[in-house]
């Protein structure tokens, strides 16, 4: 396998052509590679940003075969591709993030199963394949505890929290439809996130501890450096180190991680590319996580540390947000806003999201909460 450094002019292969594969080859075009991307939605965001597109279902050997003979390097930009036709992808052509992360991750269960192997803090965890074992789980782990399928869950999709018996009933409608895990309901008092990029050379580089709040489940905002003590940030890298010697893994990747009312570090689950609260880093540091990712994917040196070059709040856009906020983009040239391009407008999808640079977060928060109030 060539992991040594990939010329200007290079192409690099990308499977998935959402918003994370057009920021994505967005970075690589700067840095003078070409892009070629692999997606079944002829109008995905990358559509008009690849140097060349090619449209079709993700499991579409031939697809893959024709991607990757005209791809110097692929990479991927979410995990529910198959794992297995990764591996044998990977044993072909050259895909340094590997396969062995998303065959572990994409499962609920095997990356919880890693994480408590690789001696990462994580909630008391129970795996559910029949009504039995859920009963089990209000034994051994106690109400409230929240049910999750194993595969393609995302933004809250695939949940049930179980406060108490009245919504066993529906647990077990999940279950009944696919296999799940348990896990405790954590009390929390926050939720952050710790974006690395690990280079070919076994180069680590963190991004700022990042804060971010959900709400329905999904990510509504990001703000780094994150508003928390300040061995948090430490107690969080060790949490990374422990799974990078678990996983292999080279590129950008995120680490979910609450922290609970007794101020304990919960490790949550792991993206192995990169992430939605690491988007403020194209503004606010001097290398975003893309950057980051496309200089690992091509053999190139880390640079040693990403500094945070100014505080940053990260909003993102649902379909709901465009609705209320578009006329209002024009007004303020502070806001950084990027619109991924989807074709079609949903209430809680992603279409966008916006960075302000700030030196007072407190008060340029106020002010964009506000904006988003009525939404
Ligand atoms: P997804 O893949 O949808 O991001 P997560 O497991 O990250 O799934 O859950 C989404 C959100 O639900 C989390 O960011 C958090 O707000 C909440 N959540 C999930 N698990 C727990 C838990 N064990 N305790 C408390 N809140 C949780
Ligand atoms: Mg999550």
């Amino acid at each position: 396998m060539n992991l040594s450094k990939l010329k200007f002019g290079s192409t690099i292969g990308i499977i998935g052509g959402g918003q994370l594969g057009k920021m994505m080859a967005q970075s690589a075009q700067q840095m003078g590679y070409k892009v070629i991307v692999l997606d079944p939605n002829s109008s995905c965001p990358c559509q008009y940003v690849a140097n060349e597109f090619i449209n079709a279902a993700y499991d579409d050997q031939i697809a893959l075969d024709r991607l990757g003979a005209l791809s110097d390097v692929i990479t991927y930009e979410f995990e529910n591709i198959s794992a297995n036709q990764l591996q044998a992808l990977a044993s072909k052509y050259n895909i340094p993030q590997g396969y062995q992360a998303i065959q572990l991750l994409q499962d609920r269960l095997t990356e919880k199963q890693t994480l408590q192997d690789s001696g990462s803090n994580i909630a008391p965890f129970l795996q559910l394949t029949d009504y039995d074992d859920l009963v089990k789980a209000v034994d051994s782990i106690g109400y409230p505890f929240i049910v999750k399928t194993r595969f393609g869950g995302y933004d809250g999709k695939g949940q049930v929290l179980v406060k108490d018996a009245t919504h066993l009933d529906e647990a077990r409608q999940l279950i009944q439809a696919q296999e799940c895990v348990a896990e405790q309901y954590l009390n929390l008092s926050k939720e952050v996130s710790l974006t690395v990029t690990i280079g070919t050379n076994n180069q680590i580089t963190y991004f700022p501890l990042q804060e971010n709040e959900h709400q329905n489940q999904i990510l509504f905002k990001t703000i780094v450096p994150a508003r928390v003590q300040d061995n948090k940030e430490q107690e969080a890298r060790n949490e990374v180190n422990k799974i990078i010697k678990a996983i292999h893994f080279i590129g950008t990747f995120t680490v979910e991680l609450f922290i609970d009312q007794q101020n304990q570090l919960y490790v949550n689950e792991i993206a192995p590319r990169p992430h939605n609260s690491g988007h403020y880093s194209i503004e606010a540091c001097e290398y975003s996580q893309f950057d980051t990712h496309i200089k690992a994917i091509t053999g190139q040196q880390l640079p040693q540390q990403v500094t945070l070059l100014k505080p940053a709040i990260m909003m993102n856009l649902l379909g709901r947000d465009l609705d209320l906020l578009e006329d209002q983009f024009a007004e303020h040239p502070e806001w950084h806003v990027h619109i991924y391009g989807k074709n079609e407008r949903k209430f809680n999808r992603k279409m966008g999201h916006l960075t302000v640079l700030t030196n007072d977060i407190n008060e340029t928060e106020q002010k964009l909460l506000k904006q988003f109030e009525g939404r």
